[in-house]
């Protein structure tokens, strides 16, 4: 229901006509407009959309007292020049005669304006529309669960006039007599354990305002877990990837890395080889309902230093020829 649309100048009726009087104009106009007669006319269909709202709200009597108050249009008390007139009007006019089945109109009418006079019936209850928001939470989180403040924007019970649009015969000047308004909501948040990338979580009736008594729609949560560039994770188990030396892969020795918990040390083991896992035992994602941590699981790459110096290259040649190494002479090469 729109208060700023004249339904009657729509309509191309008195502000007093009757029921009759408001279908009768309702059915001209609308065969006249009909998309069905005018397709494609975009205008045409406006109009009809416009004369099938005006129609829905004139008709129905409590709709039509709402709307004149909504106007400020409705006279306390009807003048006795126009109940008078209403009176005769009853008693003068004989009944229609029964209009002549029109079958092509009555087609349409059960189509079209059927379901426009539902659409702007303004009773109907109807579920709220559903909002969803994306939620980023670290790779911990999503195998323990956690508690996330998150801020929607949602249509809410006006507060004012207690989502019924008028107050004291006057429209609420909060909502503009929509009843609702939008508002920035917080909302504390459980999302529970061992959640995916991409899982929908839904928290029931926290999405925007049904409509005439409709159950409200539903938050959907979007999970994104946030990656890192250095660490993926498997379950419970930290995976990553270290570079160490040519020497430190020769000789062993402990080395610095990172952990989820800041950096811990490291044994390199003496002739390591270049791609070795290592497996360092509960240094991984902790489960916070058993206590047990996942492991870090570390696969090593032997990484030779650029820019080699002459003295470099000659300590190199030197060890070429101090162990005479062929590590390809045990490879089978069969296809
Ligand atoms: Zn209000």
């Amino acid at each position: 229901m729109n208060k700023d649309k004249n339904y009657y100048k729509i309509l191309e009726i008195s502000e007093d006509a009757d029921k009759r009087a408001i279908k009768k104009a309702y059915r001209e106009l609308a065969r006249k407009f009909h998309p069905d007669i005018n397709p494609g006319n975009k205008l045409y269909e406006e109009k009809f959309k416009e004369i099938g709202e005006a129609y829905s709200v004139l008709v129905d009597e409590k709709k039509r007292t709402q709307y004149d108050l909504l106007r400020g249009a409705i006279k306390s008390k009807p003048n006795a020049e126009q109940v008078k007139k209403q009176a005769s009007k009853a008693y003068s006019e004989p009944k229609p005669k029964k209009e002549k089945p029109e079958k092509n109109f009555e087609g349409i009418f059960s189509n079209f304006a059927g379901k426009f006079a539902k659409n702007f019936a303004g009773t109907e209850s109807k579920k709220g529309d559903d909002i969803t928001t994306d939620v980023h939470i670290s790779a911990s989180e999503a195998h323990n669960g956690t508690v996330r403040n998150v801020n929607i924007l949602r249509t809410e019970k006006c507060p004012k006039c207690r989502g019924k649009r008028i107050i004291n015969h006057v429209s609420c000047d909060k909502c503009n007599a929509t009843g609702e308004i939008s508002t920035h909501k917080q909302l504390n948040v459980k999302i529970p354990p061992k959640v995916k990338e991409n899982s929908r979580i839904k928290i029931s009736g926290e999405g925007n305002r049904g409509v005439n008594g409709g159950a409200n729609g539903d938050l959907y949560l979007l999970i994104h877990i946030i990656k890192s560039s250095f660490f993926t994770y498997e379950g419970l188990h930290v995976h990553c990837e270290i570079p160490i030396t040519p020497s430190e892969a020769a000789l062993g020795g402990e080395i610095q890395i990172p952990s989820i918990d800041g950096f811990i040390n490291m044994k390199i083991p003496p002739e390591t080889r270049s791609g070795q896992r290592f497996k360092l035992a509960r240094e991984g994602l902790p489960d916070t309902n058993s206590g047990k941590r996942g492991d870090q699981v570390i696969t090593v790459r032997v990484e030779i230093p650029p820019n080699l110096t002459e003295k470099e290259k000659e300590l190199y040649l030197e060890l070429a020829r101090v162990r005479n190494f062929n590590p390809r002479e045990h490879i089978i090469f069969d296809k």
